[in-house]
């Protein structure tokens, strides 16, 4: 079933000088319930753009996005409060997304107090909440500055898990890490995944990383999708050119050689997508 249907949408950007520019063109796709949906292209291909629009952290301009068959843009206050419980972010700079002056323990139950939502022994669930992304329950009384990346970003996983969301956008959650921790936060992501039925739009730049995470993959070009595939169809079978250069330009890697540079394609410009060829049931690739 669909949790997520987004529907020709358009999204500009006012600009300080001049027209609005266009960043989005015409995106459309579903995301079904359970799934990973990765998303790749280039910086500036407008990958966090379409995640700011999907968690309702920026507004669009043309077209519709339904969840769970609502359109977004219209819910009232109460539905509103409910879909920002539902739908939740994990960032790639764990930096700048924990309130340094707030402990551990008030960080992860943030969510969790502004919503209402009771959960019983606070302390309890805390530890509880800790455990689950991998960090013992001493950390709660720590501050952010006194935790590594990899260890941040645990916490702002267990924050937005505290409030027991169904869609996640994840953003580069891992490109911001260490190196040696990258593939330890990944596999958490994939197993908590796993364990609570959750539905992810996860943004990378790594390809190898995407595909190992994903179901679906879209990827994207200039505000435009250029191809929706399941994985490993994407990979055996790419059949936008564009789709091609990505994958030269990231071979498959040893996880510890792993480069952390963003993907970037020496490519000809392929211009506005005109209509879009359908190749099977999950396999659509843009026609220009
Ligand atoms: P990606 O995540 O794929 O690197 P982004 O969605 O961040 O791409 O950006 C897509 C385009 O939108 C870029 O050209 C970027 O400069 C522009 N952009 C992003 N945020 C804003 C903003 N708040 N105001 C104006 N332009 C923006
Ligand atoms: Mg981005």
């Amino acid at each position: 079933m669909s949790l997520m249907t987004i529907e020709q949408v358009d999204k500009f950007y006012p600009q300080k000088v001049g027209s609005p520019v266009q960043i989005l063109h015409s995106v459309s796709f579903t995301i079904n319930e359970g799934e990973v949906l990765g998303v790749v292209g280039e910086s500036g291909s407008g990958k966090s753009t379409l995640g700011k629009l999907l968690t309702k952290i920026e507004s669009y301009q043309h077209g519709s996005i339904h969840f769970k068959g609502q359109p977004i843009d219209t819910l009232s206050k109460k539905e509103l409060k409910n879909f920002r419980r539902q739908v939740q972010m994990i960032f790639q700079d764990p930096d700048s997304s924990l309130n340094p002056r707030m402990k551990v323990h008030d960080i992860i139950l943030e969510g969790v107090r502004g919503f209402g939502i009771q959960v019983g022994d606070e302390d309890a669930f805390v530890q509880e909440r800790l455990n689950e992304v991998g960090l013992s329950s001493q950390f709660k009384d720590r501050y952010p500055s006194e935790l590594s990346g990899g260890q941040k970003q645990r916490v702002g996983i267990a924050r937005a898990l505290a409030v027991e969301p169904e869609f996640l956008v994840a953003d580069e959650p891992i490109s911001a890490l260490d190196v040696s921790v990258q593939a330890q936060v990944l596999n958490l992501i994939r197993k908590l995944q796993r364990e609570k039925a959750l539905t992810y739009l996860f943004i990378g730049h790594d390809l190898n990383v995407v595909r190992y995470i994903s179901d679906r993959i879209i990827v994207m070009y200039n505000g435009s999708i250029l191809e929706i595939a399941e994985s490993e169809e994407l990979f055996s079978n790419p059949k936008h050119p564009y789709t091609k250069r990505l994958m030269d330009s990231s071979p498959v890697q040893h996880p510890k050689d792993r480069r952390v540079n963003e993907v970037s394609v020496d490519r000809p410009d392929y211009g506005a997508v005109k209509s879009y060829q359908q190749i099977s049931d999950s396999h659509l690739v843009a026609v220009h």
